[in-house]
């Protein structure tokens, strides 16, 4: 077994606990753990045993957080060390060579768990990549995982954005700026499909851009030629830049920041389109004002923040997406397209599809699933791991 000696760091499973990890599931919950020796510091490689002392393979440590380890191999004669490592990140960004080869230039090259790294996400924009360190066990090879991306093809920056709040739950601060290269260029657009969007890498939300939204801005580009377009939680304006430049007859954009929405007139001049009004506001509050203006549209967009971080905010969240759903409906025309989204990743499409349906009824309007939206495949979900899927959204039709 690759370096496993007296001194090797290990977790001793609880009777029966070994089954999630038989089935390849990449987490260890802290109530899972019958024992730790050897006293592993944040990040450590442990070996992971089941209670009668199998080895399962290797975890990367994570002390302060309820999710205690994370796999980096089911293998337990894989050494992990930095060619392990650094060969993870690389076949993950190979896997996205078709995609990168196509009509855009921007994509996540690493999923965190869902590509065999826990705790990096790396998206590339150009010549740029931005990547957060979620976990103790992708900080503790900062250096090794920065030095890969930087060793792709044509990377010139490599930028740190560890500002995710997920941090704190594993006892780490945030911390930003420049990792390898030369600093982001203040004028960085990501290149799809035709249209550009700026990104900010320093101050915009995630790592700048919703490269999630990929199949969606498909979406709104198909649908968008003739129609009246409300896009709520616009962000930086891409749906609305989007539609504009496919011949919307008109677009509103709703966001309740004032850099996103400024970002998004830029984006509109970057792509010589007019996007209309841009109304820095609360969604709720703005959604009932058009509702009590009589305001009809022809295509929404509702994509609202991650409203639910666990599933005890669920029936909150629950609330709010009813509301929002509700309002939306209400200003469709006949025969308007909803496309409405939850991000959150403790929301089910089952659940989701509930909530919107109750929208509906409450609206008393009839309304039909034309079809179902989905995170992109930069953003991939192992069939052993479907907690990675977070996005789901529905494309609806109604009378
Ligand atoms: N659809 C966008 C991404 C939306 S992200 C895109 O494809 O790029 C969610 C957005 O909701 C953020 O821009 C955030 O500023 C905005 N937001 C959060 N709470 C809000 C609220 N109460 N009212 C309006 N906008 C809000």
């Amino acid at each position: 077994m690759a370096g496993v000696n007296a001194r090797t760091a290990r977790i001793r499973l609880q009777p029966n606990r070994e089954r999630s990890l038989a089935r390849r599931h990449p987490w260890v919950f802290s109530g899972a753990i019958a024992g730790v020796d050897g006293s592993p510091g944040p990040g450590d490689t442990v070996l992971v045993q089941a209670s009668d002392g199998a080895a399962l393979g290797w975890a990367a440590y994570s002390p302060a957080s309820q999710i205690r380890a994370r796999m980096w191999t089911f293998d337990e004669s894989q050494r992990v060390d930095a060619e392990f490592v650094t060969a993870q990140v690389h076949a993950a960004a190979a896997r996205r060579a078709t995609l990168l080869a196509g009509d855009t230039d921007s994509a996540r090259l690493v999923f965190s768990e869902a590509d065999g790294v826990p705790g990096l996400v790396a998206d590339r924009y150009g010549d740029t990549v931005v990547c957060q360190f979620t976990t103790a066990g992708a900080d503790a090879w900062r250096d090794v995982l920065a030095d890969a991306l930087a060793a792709l093809p044509g990377v010139a920056c490599v930028y740190e954005r560890s500002d995710a709040d997920v941090r704190e739950r594993e006892g780490l601060e945030a911390r930003t700026g420049l990792l390898r290269g030369a600093d982001p260029s203040p004028d960085l657009v990501a290149h799809e499909s035709g249209f550009r969007f700026a990104v900010d890498v320093a101050d915009g939300h995630k790592t700048g851009f919703y490269l999630d939204q990929r199949d969606a801005r498909a979406a709104v580009a198909s649908l968008a030629r003739d129609r009246r377009v409300l896009n709520v939680f616009s962000y930086t304006g891409a749906f609305s830049v989007i539609a504009a430049g496919r011949g919307a007859s008109a677009v509103t954009s709703i966001d309740s920041s004032g850099p996103a929405l400024a970002t998004a007139a830029r984006n509109a001049e970057l792509n010589a389109v007019d996007i209309g009004e841009l109304m820095e506001a609360d969604a709720f509050t703005a959604l009932r004002g058009l509702r009590d203006r009589a305001k009809q549209y022809d295509l929404i967009c509702l994509d609202p923040p991650k409203l639910a971080n666990s599933e005890k905010q669920l029936d909150k969240a629950t609330r709010a997406y009813k509301d929002l759903n509700l309002l939306a409906v209400k200003l469709l025309a006949p025969g308007g397209m909803l496309l409405t989204w939850s991000c959150s990743g403790a929301m089910t499409m089952d659940l989701f599809q509930k909530v919107v349906a109750g929208a509906a009824l409450d609206a008393k309007r009839t309304v039909r699933i034309v079809g179902r939206l989905h995170q992109p495949s930069d953003h991939p979900v192992p069939l052993a791991f479907p907690e990675a899927e977070y996005l789901k959204g529905l494309n609806l039709h109604a009378d």
